[in-house]
């Protein structure tokens, strides 16, 4: 019988992990802060700023909001970067993805200061994670790493496959898994036989954004399926990159869509936001 790894369940032991250490640090004095700036009223981003907040008060972690209009320059939003960055009482600052046309994402995203960018997104945060220094991580990959480990899954040693090579997901997950020891091999669209280097896989790591698109042709027996996907189906049902249904059978683990890996990013972001607070303590010490 496959272990189907519960994300929803993992994902809340985190938060509530978080959640007691940000007590600690509050009753010591120090606050921990997130700031959240959302550009435009682009719908699908208002509700993930919506359980961004929603997980900062269940952590007790304070969440400032900075919305702005869709007309907002790009030297604008730039001040208020630097504004952030310079203030001590803030430990994270996100800037909510996309961002409206016009305004350079990459410029945007690098004017974080380092040792705020919870996201794990700015230029040298991905530097560090690739030549093993510490530094912040990508959220929805440091959550597969959570998954697999306290899932007792070890990957060590073990012949890891990526689909999808994007800066958010693909490219940091094969980072960590190599920093975990794995052997790993990252495929994508112009891979040429996409299922003779799934079939390798011990672990398959999925992050393409194709609807049940890999089934059980694409495995090899026993192996670990986690599904980074969030789709829908042409009725509209939220699913995974994998065809659960079909595969279930010959995997020996596997993430449900929803509730496996979804879940675990927010969580992975809150225990970001304590990191950021706990090393700006040491420093002050
Ligand atoms: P991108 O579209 O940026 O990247 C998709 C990757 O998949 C690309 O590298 C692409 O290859 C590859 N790909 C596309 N089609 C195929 C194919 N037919 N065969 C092999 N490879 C293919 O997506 P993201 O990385 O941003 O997101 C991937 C999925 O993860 C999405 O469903 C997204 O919604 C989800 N996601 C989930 C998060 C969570 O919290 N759980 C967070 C972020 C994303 P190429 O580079 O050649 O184009």
């Amino acid at each position: 019988m496959a272990l189907v790894i519960d994300g929803k369940r993992i994902s809340s032991e985190i938060k509530d992990e978080v959640r007691s250490e940000v007590a600690a640090l509050k009753e010591r004095g120090r606050a921990v802060t997130l700031a959240v700036i959302l550009v435009g009223d682009d719908p699908a981003s208002k509700v993930y700023v919506r359980n961004k907040k929603k997980a900062c008060e269940y952590t007790g972690i304070q969440s400032v909001s900075i919305e702005l209009p869709a007309d907002t320059s790009e030297d604008v939003l730039l001040g208020e970067i630097s504004r952030l960055n310079s203030d001590p009482s803030v430990d994270g600052i996100l800037v909510q993805l996309p961002l409206p046309e016009g305004i350079d994402e990459h410029r945007v995203i690098g004017a974080i200061d380092p040792s705020k960018d919870v996201d794990g997104f700015e230029p040298v945060s991905v530097g560090a994670l690739s030549i093993g220094l510490p530094g912040f991580v990508s959220c929805t990959p440091a959550g597969v790493i959570e998954l697999l480990k306290r899932s007792g899954i070890g990957i060590e040693g073990k012949e890891c496959v990526v689909i999808g090579r994007s800066n958010i997901v693909g490219k940091p997950m094969a980072m960590l898994m190599l920093r975990e020891n794995a052997t790993v091999t990252v495929a994508h669209s112009r891979t040429r036989d996409l299922r003779e280097v799934t079939r390798r896989a011990d672990i398959l790591i999925t992050a393409i954004g194709r609807a049940r698109m890999i089934d059980r042709s694409y495995l090899k027996e026993g192996a670990v399926v986690i599904d980074c996907g969030i789709n829908r189906t042409p009725e509209g049902k939220l699913c995974g990159d994998v065809d659960y249904d079909d595969v279930l059978p010959v995997v020996s683990a596997i993430t449900p869509v929803p509730g496996g890996v979804g879940p675990m990013t927010i969580a992975m972001l809150m225990n970001n936001c304590l990191l950021s607070a706990k090393a700006s303590e040491r420093g002050r010490q």
